[in-house]
């Protein structure tokens, strides 16, 4: 293995190289497909019968996508592809916006899925050397298993602490000199307040970097967290449709991240036209699994909004880097008429120092408007227990809040470990509007 990579000859692969194993996989991946019910149905309407019915990359344009509701509907063996005897394992979604899904893996599945993971732990500079431990939950969401395999092929040591507990977690970061932890970005700030309430020293811990994904964050809160932890914290990316973490990483340029595009066709498509996109402008990601043979899924749908980075990136890997998620197309708040994304509200609080590691947003009726209340835990460092100086950090969370979002929002003060926190995945907004 050569340090800085793990799989040279792919991860820095030519363009023509590329397009040439996409195809190719491609059509296998077709081919996969028609084995389902689901997909025989859906391609022969499009006149696909075959992998070879695909002849050039172009011919991606031909195949319907697949959503997260087809999904849903094939529940539980309609997208299977495979001998159940073919099956070493079944991941489910968490399920933050519905029903899961079910996708099913075979050996060489799961030997793909590690080879891409760890790629992208060699690409932040991570070697055998680093302890890793690992606070995402182990069993049907992937974010525990993926990681773990990946970590354990490396050569990593790996803690397999799996969620919650945060004052054992602290422990064996000390105990075993944790120098990478994989989190959900809220659960990492909320390991910062804990390790101020049990007054435990930052020289206690080894940590040197963090892995931060599941969730969508902002630029602001990698930000604060490298700050309170002195650390480097790389953005990763996945959705157990396309496996799980793995899909796409930030190598230690922390630039976007990088997509392993010789096992995932990515596209971003304006969501209402489903028009594909250029490069730079922001649509919904879509994803074509080239390698998995178990649960082929051709053009999923993700949900999830990004843009694709103009340029290469220093470290010299080809495959394309994804921007930040910035929402899901189904997590937009209308509040009052009026569009937001959680994410904007997350990205002016999170730039706020005295903001603390926990906010929530609250929505209600009040007649027959709404009402938004922003609820965001104080940074107990910088409080010295000044009613004014309360007064005016309200009115400054409330004026810059104002300027990006346009409605003006009630906000709430609150101490710090007060606002209610979860062990996966965040649940930042309360919803108590009767819908009508
Ligand atoms: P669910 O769709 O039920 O949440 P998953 O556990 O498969 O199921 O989670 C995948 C989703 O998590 C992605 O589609 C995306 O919305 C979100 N996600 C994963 N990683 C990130 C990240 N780095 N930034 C923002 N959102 C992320
Ligand atoms: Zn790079």
């Amino acid at each position: 293995m050569e340090a800085y990579y793990w799989n040279k000859e792919l991860e820095t692969i030519d363009q023509a190289s590329l397009e040439d194993l996409q195809l190719k996989l491609l059509r296998d991946t077709v081919q996969a497909a028609l084995k389902t019910p689901f997909y025989r149905n859906r391609l022969k309407k499009a006149g696909i019968n075959s992998g070879d019915d695909i002849r050039s990359l172009q011919d991606l344009q031909r195949i319907p996508f697949t959503t997260k509701d087809d999904l849903r509907e094939g529940y539980p063996t309609g997208l299977l592809a495979v001998d159940l005897a073919e099956v070493v394992r079944i991941h489910t979604s968490s399920g933050t916006t519905g029903t899961p899904t079910v996708i099913y893996h075979t050996k060489e599945d799961l030997d793909n899925w590690t080879e891409l993971v760890c790629r992208c732990i060699v690409a932040t500079g991570a070697t055998r050397e680093d302890v890793f431990q690992n606070t995402m939950s182990y069993g049907l969401f992937t974010g525990g298993l993926g990681l773990h395999y990946g970590a354990e092929r490396l050569g990593m040591t790996v803690i397999p602490v799996g969620s919650g507990n945060t004052r054992r977690q602290i422990q064996l970061m000390k105990d075993f000199k944790t120098t990478v932890i994989h989190a959900t970005p809220s659960y990492m700030l909320h390991i910062y307040s804990k390790l101020n309430e049990f007054k435990i020293p930052l020289n206690e811990l080894f940590l040197k970097k963090a892995y931060l994904g599941a969730e969508p964050y902002s630029e602001n809160t990698r930000r604060k967290i490298e700050e309170f932890f002195h650390i480097d914290v790389y953005n990763s990316y996945g959705l157990s449709e396309m496996n799980g973490p793995g899909v796409s990483f930030e190598c230690i340029h922390k630039c976007g991240m990088h997509t392993w595009e010789d096992s995932y066709l990515l596209e971003i498509i304006d969501p209402k036209t489903t028009r594909t996109l250029s490069e730079e402008h922001e649509g919904e990601i879509v994803l074509t699994n080239l390698r998995r043979r178990a649960t082929p899924l051709l053009r999923y749908r993700t949900r999830d909004l990004a843009f694709i980075h103009k340029g290469k990136c220093k470290c010299k890997r080809t495959h394309r880097r994804l921007s930040r998620i910035t929402g899901r197309t189904d997590d937009m708040l209308i509040i009052n008429g009026v569009n937001v994304y959680p994410s904007q509200i997350e990205e002016v609080i999170m730039r706020i120092p005295q903001v603390g590691t926990n906010y929530q947003i609250c929505l209600e009726k009040d007649g027959t408007l709404d009402k938004i209340i922003v609820k965001v835990e104080i940074y107990s460092k910088l409080f010295t227990g000044d009613i004014r100086q309360l007064d005016t950090l309200k009115a400054k969370i409330n004026e810059e809040l104002r300027a990006a979002i346009i409605i003006s929002p009630i906000v709430e003060l609150h101490e710090p470990g007060s606002l209610p926190v979860s062990e996966g995945k965040a649940k930042r907004v309360v919803d108590s509007r009767t819908k009508l």
